[in-house]
Order: C-alpha cells, then sequence, then structure tokens
C-alpha cells in the first residue's frame, strides 16, 4: 500500500530519533503514531502540529503497547491525577486504540491548563485519554452509544484500516476523469433524501432518507435503481440527524453495505436515537420496519465522525469537509473536492440563515465552489415567514389566550430541533416574567435535549455558557418531564389536562405518531384547548391535513376496537417564524451571500411548486444556471 509507505516516511522525516516511533497506522482518515517514548511529544510541542500539517490528517499519540499500565492501575492513577472538581462520570477502556475514556462534566479539568493533567496520565499510564462530556441530564442513548463503541473497539480498528484502504487506494488518473449526480430522493419533494455521486473510481451517498409521511415503497429513496451492488458504495455521509436524511441507512448496513458514515459526533447520537424511536412507533402500530435495533448498532460502529471544517480524504478523489448547517444540532452542509481539483460541490442540506436561540450563523464560505444543491422546503412564492420577534409575541398571545379559557396547550415539535428552539422560547418567557405555566415535556424531546447538553461546543454562546455552568435551559423549573406516560408525581397525562393550564410539547412533530397524536386524542374535542403548529407539516400527514382545515377524523377505540369519529372542536394556530428551514427571503439571501458565487444550482427538498419557482428566481436574479431535476435523472458535473 502505497500511502502507508508515504506516511512512514514523511513521519520519519518530520519526527527526530528520540520519539521512537515503533508503529504507524491508518485508521480510517486518521493517521496513529505509537511511540516508545510519548514525553519526547511534550517536549517539543510542535510534534504532533508538524506532523498533522505534513501529513494533512488528524495524528493520533499513541503508546506502544509495552508500556500500557494494567486497565485498573490505570484507572486508579488518573482518579488520582484528575481534580475532584472534574466530576468524572465513567472511565472505561478502549485497549484496540490504547486509549482510556474519561467521561466527566468538566472535560476542561481533565485537559488541565495548557493540557497538563492529561499530559501527566499519558506519562504515567501510557493510556491517552479519550475525554468525553458528560450531558447534564442523563441520557440512556448516549450512554449505550458510547459503550457500543467502546465494546466493539477491536472490531472498529479493523473497519479503519479497511477503510484506509480504500481512501488510498491507488487510481488511474486522467483528464478524461468524470463526476456524475444522481437525484435517488428528496427531489422535488421533502422527505427521502439520497443523492448519488460518481466518478469513474469512486461511488458516495450524500444522506439516505426516509419519507415518514410517504406510502409503501414511496417512503424509500430509488436504491433499487442502482446499477451496482451496496458492498461497492464507497463511503456514505450524512448531513443531519432527522429521518428524512438518515432514516434508510440502518438499511444500507442490512443489505451489505460494510464502509464508513461520515457524520458529527451530534448526529451519530440524535440519528441513532430518531431511528430506535421509528422502530419503535412502527412496531406499535403493528408494521414491519425495513430493518430492526441490530441493523442501527451495526451503522453506529461504522460511523466516523467529523468536527466543523476538517478535511477528511474519504476516497482517493474525494475530499470532505462539513460545515455549520445551523439548523439541528451537529447539522451540516458539505462541501466535496472532487479530483484534483476538478470539481467541487456544496450539498446545503438543510440550513437555517436568520437568527436561532440554539446556533450559530450558518457558514456561506467556501474556498471553491462550481455547483451548490440547495434546499428549497419554504422556496416557493407563499415561502415568506414572520420575523423572530412576530412570532414569539404571537406563540405568547395564543398561550396567555388558552391560559385564560381554562384550557390545554398542545404543541407537536420535531424532537430534535424544533423541540429545544421552542424549549428555549418558554424558558425565556417565563425567566423574563411574561409567562407562568405548567409545560410537560412528552416523549422523545427529553432524551433529544440532554444530547444537546454533551455537545455545548455546537451550541450559541449564551446556551452554551448555561449548559457549561449546569443552568441548562433544557431543565429549567417551568418544565416537567413526562416518562411513561406519567410526571415525577406520578400524575398521568388524563390527571395533568384535568388540572387545566397546561402547555404539553411532544413529539412527533407532524401528529403521524407517538405523544403528540395520543394527546390530540384526549384533547381535540375540547373547544377550550388550543393546538399550535410550529413547524413544517410534510405533505400527507395529519398535521398537513389539520391545518388545511380537516376537523374531523375516524379514529379507533382502544378498548372495543370500534372506529368512530373525533371531532376536532379545539382552536387550531400556526405560528410560522420558528423554522429551523430558511424562509424564501432567508434562502435567497443565502445564494446572494455564498463566497464563491457558484455557476450551477441544483433545487431539491421543497415540493414541486416551490422547487420550480425557486429554481426560476434564482436563475434570472442570480445569473446561475438552476435545475430542478426530478428523482432518478442525473446530472453529469464535469
Ligand atoms: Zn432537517
Ligand atoms: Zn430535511
Amino acid at each position: 500500500m502505497g500511502m502507508l509507505e508515504d506516511v512512514k516516511e514523511a513521519v520519519a522525516r518530520v519526527l527526530p530519533e528520540k520519539c521512537q516511533v515503533t508503529k504507524v497506522d491508518l485508521e480510517g482518515p486518521e493517521v496513529a503514531i505509537y511511540t516508545k517514548n510519548p514525553g519526547a511529544f511534550f517536549e517539543n510541542e510542535n510534534f504532533v502540529a508538524k506532523t498533522a500539517f505534513e501529513l494533512k490528517k488528524r495524528v493520533n499519540i499513541r503508546t506502544d503497547k509495552s508500556l500500557l499500565s494494567s486497565e485498573k492501575e490505570a484507572e486508579e492513577k488518573a482518579r488520582q491525577i484528575i481534580p475532584q472538581d472534574a466530576g468524572i462520570k465513567e472511565i472505561y477502556f478502549d485497549p484496540a486504540f490504547s486509549q482510556i475514556v474519561i467521561e466527566a462534566m468538566k472535560p476542561g479539568l481533565v485537559i488541565g491548563k495548557g493540557g497538563e493533567t492529561s499530559k501527566r496520565i499519558i506519562l504515567e499510564t501510557g493510556w491517552t485519554p479519550n475525554i468525553l462530556r458528560a450531558p447534564t441530564q442523563p441520557s440512556e442513548i448516549l450512554k449505550g452509544i458510547r459503550h457500543h463503541i467502546h465494546k466493539y473497539s477491536d472490531e472498529r480498528k479493523k473497519i479503519l484500516q479497511e477503510t484506509a484502504k480504500k481512501i488510498y487506494a491507488e487510481v488511474p488518473k486522467s483528464p478524461n476523469d468524470w463526476v456524475r449526480f444522481t437525484a435517488l430522493g428528496g427531489f422535488r419533494q421533502v422527505g427521502r433524501s439520497a443523492i448519488l455521486l460518481e466518478t469513474p473510481h469512486t461511488m458516495v451517498m450524500l444522506d439516505c432518507g426516509i419519507d415518514v409521511a410517504g406510502e409503501g415503497k414511496d417512503q424509500f429513496p430509488y436504491l433499487d435503481s442502482l446499477h451496482f451492488p451496496l458492498t461497492e458504495l464507497d463511503a456514505v455521509v450524512v448531513t443531519h440527524a432527522h429521518l428524512d436524511h438518515s432514516g434508510f441507512i440502518p438499511y444500507l448496513f442490512k443489505s451489505g453495505y460494510n464502509g464508513p458514515v461520515y457524520c458529527t459526533s451530534p448526529t451519530r447520537d440524535l440519528m441513532t436515537l430518531l431511528q430506535f424511536d421509528y422502530i419503535d412507533v412502527l412496531v406499535k402500530e403493528g408494521k414491519e420496519p425495513a430493518y430492526n435495533e441490530r441493523d442501527v448498532k451495526e451503522m453506529v460502529k461504522y460511523c466516523i465522525p467529523r468536527e466543523y471544517r476538517e478535511v477528511t480524504d474519504i476516497a482517493p478523489d474525494m475530499r470532505l469537509t462539513m460545515h455549520n448547517a445551523a439548523h439541528i444540532l451537529g447539522s451540516a452542509s458539505l462541501h466535496l473536492h472532487i479530483g484534483d481539483g476538478a470539481h467541487n460541490l456544496v450539498y446545503s442540506g438543510d440550513i437555517k440563515f436568520g437568527f436561532t436561540r440554539l446556533f450559530n450563523n450558518v457558514d456561506m464560505h467556501y474556498p471553491r465552489l462550481e455547483t451548490l444543491i440547495i434546499e428549497s422546503t419554504y422556496g416557493g412564492p407563499d415561502g415568506i415567514q414572520p420575523n423572530r420577534q412576530e412570532a414569539e409575541d404571537k406563540l405568547l398571545q395564543v398561550l396567555k389566550e388558552t391560559a385564560q379559557r381554562d384550557g390545554n396547550v398542545l404543541i407537536p415539535v420535531f424532537a430534535v430541533g424544533r423541540g429545544q428552539e421552542i424549549l428555549l422560547v418558554l424558558e425565556n418567557f417565563y425567566r423574563t416574567g411574561v409567562l407562568d405555566a405548567k409545560c410537560y415535556i412528552d416523549g422523545m424531546t427529553k432524551e433529544a435535549s440532554a444530547i444537546h447538553t454533551a455537545y455545548p461546543e455546537y451550541l450559541r454562546k449564551g446556551v452554551q455558557r448555561r449548559i457549561l455552568q449546569n443552568d441548562s435551559p433544557f431543565t429549567a423549573e417551568i418544565f416537567q418531564t413526562i416518562n411513561n406516560g406519567k410526571d415525577v408525581n406520578g400524575k398521568t397525562r388524563d390527571e395533568i389536562l384535568q388540572e387545566k393550564g397546561a402547555i404539553v410539547i411532544a413529539s412527533s412533530g407532524m401528529l403521524t405518531g407517538g405523544a403528540s397524536l395520543e394527546y390530540l386524542y384526549k384533547m381535540a374535542e375540547n373547544p377550550n384547548n388550543t393546538l399550535i403548529f410550529v413547524g413544517y407539516q410534510g405533505e400527507g400527514s395529519l398535521g398537513r391535513k389539520i391545518q388545511g382545515g380537516m376537523r374531523s377524523m375516524p379514529i379507533s377505540d382502544r378498548k372495543s376496537g370500534k372506529t368512530r369519529a373525533l371531532n376536532i372542536n379545539m382552536r387550531v394556530e400556526t405560528v410560522e417564524g420558528f423554522s429551523g428551514h430558511s424562509d424564501r427571503n432567508q434562502l435567497l439571501a443565502y445564494v446572494r451571500n455564498l463566497k464563491p458565487k457558484p455557476k450551477r444550482a441544483i433545487v431539491n427538498h421543497g415540493e414541486r411548486m416551490a422547487v420550480s419557482d425557486f429554481a426560476k428566481t434564482i436563475s434570472n436574479r442570480f445569473k446561475l444556471n438552476a435545475l430542478a431535476i426530478n428523482n432518478l435523472e442525473a446530472v453529469r458535473l464535469k
């Protein structure tokens, strides 16, 4: 393998003899250097940085196996070295990577000033600390994922080595190399986003989602149109955790795919949560999911987390960089540098241009850019949303009016994204004294919020600071969580609603199942109650139908099994302006501000009318060639 030889040579060139390198390994896109003298790397801190710069890769220094102390000894030492205030939650080991995994409330104290503390751990135990932030509220799913990853340490090491072979395979370069883009789902529609990106040597899938509001086979991307078995796919890259982007990835593993999945760490965790829930909801409805929990767990092993702006080789002729998309926690726009600069592609994923309480502004500057693939959820002429202040004012007014009538409020939210944004808005109402109410969080929103507290670095400064000070807004006084249908005092959902004046925040966001649907059944017939939509309602979803005026629906009585009509007498309101998507003006502002200006745009992730109108508008306004293509159509990019 040529690449490994090249890397070894570079390491030998950059690092002096005293570093005592015993082995160099390629671990997926990263490099691991084993040493008998880890201390040498601290004497001159530039060694690691210099090597990483030379190799243009993340470099991990590991102590030679012969120098590792026993796990028991290492744990005892680490506990002595780390100050009490760090709040260690767990310590475990990842032997294949010579890592001691330390989960703490305050990772900064495990690192120490100038890395002093973690340096001591390496020098005194041999093990390299892998420091993880513990969430400020417990999260079962996060715990499960972190344990799962380390339990399969050896297998993960093998997976990374196999991945490296693919990334660094020798491929002939020719001036006739081409780049092709195929729409497999999510074009002229919202749902089942999937794109195949091909060169003569490489096949990569960008997103692989499901349409939760769709029927039968139409829920899934057109994988059956592929002209090769899934085992030949080189990599999968995921923009974010929402099921319309990530929901079908476990199926790829079920069907024989065994390659890397590149995404941010929060995306890995959140998509696992949503996929488990997807399976759960279907099973409860007596339906058979397209994959099971085993396939999800398999996917987790193959995830290779990347950070924003970290440049990563994912194939011999493809380089990936993820950028902040400001849509949900860990959401990314993808920049792909294909061939030797032959083509540069940005796939926006779902983006928010504009203020949110949760995230920093969307990234709009790229080193090079020829083709832009852009979402258009609100890209149509009617896709203008009120500004954030108006939205918050209206929400507050509706909440107050309902309270005056002694009614309860139901706000269906996407467990990831809108859920947290609405919690922040309500918490702000409460903290500033304009609203005093009991808010109940039901469904997956609580678990998703907990995952947010493990990744404060992905959040806007204000929220970040509060989480770091263990004053998470998601667990503020105003909120009570409902677990398995009961609050902390054992009150049931019915009892909570009987008390009146409750604000219930529950997933799913489009009333397609889960807790929000259960509440709808309980609350719909009372005209004093209010249903407030704050997020996008997909075509065909129950939420969209009610929004469109449907006021009666058949439901089957659980006990008798008989069908009866449920009358929706409750007030129905839509408060626009909280969306994690850009509205039409924001999408236009995004395109206007993109640097450099793309030559071509392909518009996706929108309903038919929105897509074609948005494509036409940006063609005219920005003098670029914008296409609105159908699923199954392909475009030659180069
Ligand atoms: Zn999304
Ligand atoms: Zn989406």
